[in-house]
């Protein structure tokens, strides 16, 4: 045969996921760890690689891991499912609760993987826009319209409900208020998406909101603080009710040995990532002062997360100028609807940093 018949038709108009890898010299572009996992983690997880057998199959549920999670969180283990990155797990809520006739609900500009997940499981998706303006102190605002999703879940046509706390790309989190206004409001599986959690205020983590709220789950990751986004590491805290459907659709092996020891490994380094995360905070702060109005004067979104979301005029050119002259890779978001002009830098080391600040100074 020469030919082969035509994919699934909602196939038709999906764009596969971009995240425009390119071999650069300083990367911020994908908000990954400048640091990478704790020392004395890597050194553990090559220890106890010695001896796991990696010919069998891995335990399903990473129980050691899972119990682990559990009881840093205070719940029962029953209420944490891991997945091959963060990414699987919100593909996996749209196969257990989307479907044709359902709806999701998101906030753009958000992580687009929401959007692709709900096409690929036929499910329709309500989008409520957020502000996209300058706020009194001169710095970009992406606020969410609380009004706007609460009568839209509150008419109870939505099934599932997902928004970024800290939000990608914008950085802004949503107040412990609004999230149980939403939890309330509706019987829809409300998704928090915290894969940035750490490097927010904690006044921000939902995790509490778990006790008193069935339609809750939460989103974490390894990728990011803990620094083994190439492993692929994250779970979902939520009640059983929850747990159980997702169960039901998960690839049975998509957590591989590797990856689970890793995670162990971080997670006995706190203290070191601690460490870490409060280094990027400390240079967040610093970065964004030097783009705003004290340093080169560019309308900046505050942030909670490990990156910052700007505005430049001729966004695009400096995108292509920042790699091609510097070698530095920072996120080009100025095509995404309501984020004209704008990129979006990780925060590095302070010395990648620096290099950035200087060549966008010279740009
Ligand atoms: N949620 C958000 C908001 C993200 O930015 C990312 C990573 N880009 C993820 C979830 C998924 O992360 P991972 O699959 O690496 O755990």
């Amino acid at each position: 045969m020469k030919t082969v018949r035509s994919a699934a038709e909602h196939l038709k108009d999906l764009e596969p996921y971009d995240p425009k890898y390119l071999p650069a010299r300083i990367y911020l572009n994908a908000n990954e760890s400048p640091y990478g996992m704790p020392e004395r983690a890597r050194a553990e997880l090559l220890d106890s690689l010695k001896c796991e057998p990696l010919h069998r199959y891995p335990d399903p549920l990473a129980k050691r891991l899972r119990t682990t999670i559990s009881e840093r969180l205070k719940v029962d283990p029953e209420y944490v499912v891991l997945g091959n990155g963060g990414d699987e797990l919100l593909f996996n809520l749209c196969l257990a609760y989307g479907g044709s006739g359902r709806s999701l609900l998101t906030a753009p500009p958000t992580f687009s993987v929401y959007h692709t997940d709900a096409k690929l499981t036929h499910t329709a998706v309500v989008e409520i826009d957020r502000a996209t303006g300058v706020n009194s102190e001169g710095a970009l605002d992406y606020s969410v319209d609380e009004e706007a999703i609460l009568k839209s879940v509150s008419s109870g046509s939505v099934d599932i409900v997902m928004l970024t706390s800290p939000n990608n790309p914008t950085g802004d989190c949503l107040t412990l208020d609004f999230i149980s206004k939403v939890l309330d409001a509706t019987d829809a599986v409300v998704l928090i998406d915290h894969a940035y959690i750490e490097f927010a205020s904690p006044a921000y983590d939902a995790t509490a909101l778990l006790a008193k709220h069935a339609n809750l789950a939460i989103l974490r990751t390894f990728s990011k603080a803990y620094g083994l986004a190439g492993l692929r590491i994250g779970y979902l805290v939520a009640s059983t009710e929850i747990t159980r459907e997702l169960c039901k659709v998960r690839q049975p092996y998509s957590v591989d040995a590797l990856a689970a020891l890793a995670a162990l490994a971080a997670l006995a380094q706190e203290e070191e990532v601690e460490c870490m995360v409060k280094r990027i905070v400390l240079e967040r702060v610093r970065v964004a002062q030097a783009l705003g109005p004290l340093g080169l004067g560019l309308p900046v979104a505050p942030s909670e997360a490990n990156y910052l979301l700007f505005k430049v005029p001729g966004a695009h050119e400096i995108w292509q100028r920042l790699y091609e002259d510097y070698g530095i890779l920072v996120r080009d978001l100025s095509k995404v609807p309501g984020l004209d002009d704008c990129l979006r830098v990780s925060i590095g080391r302070p010395e990648e940093n620096d290099e950035f600040l200087q060549a966008l100074g010279e740009l």
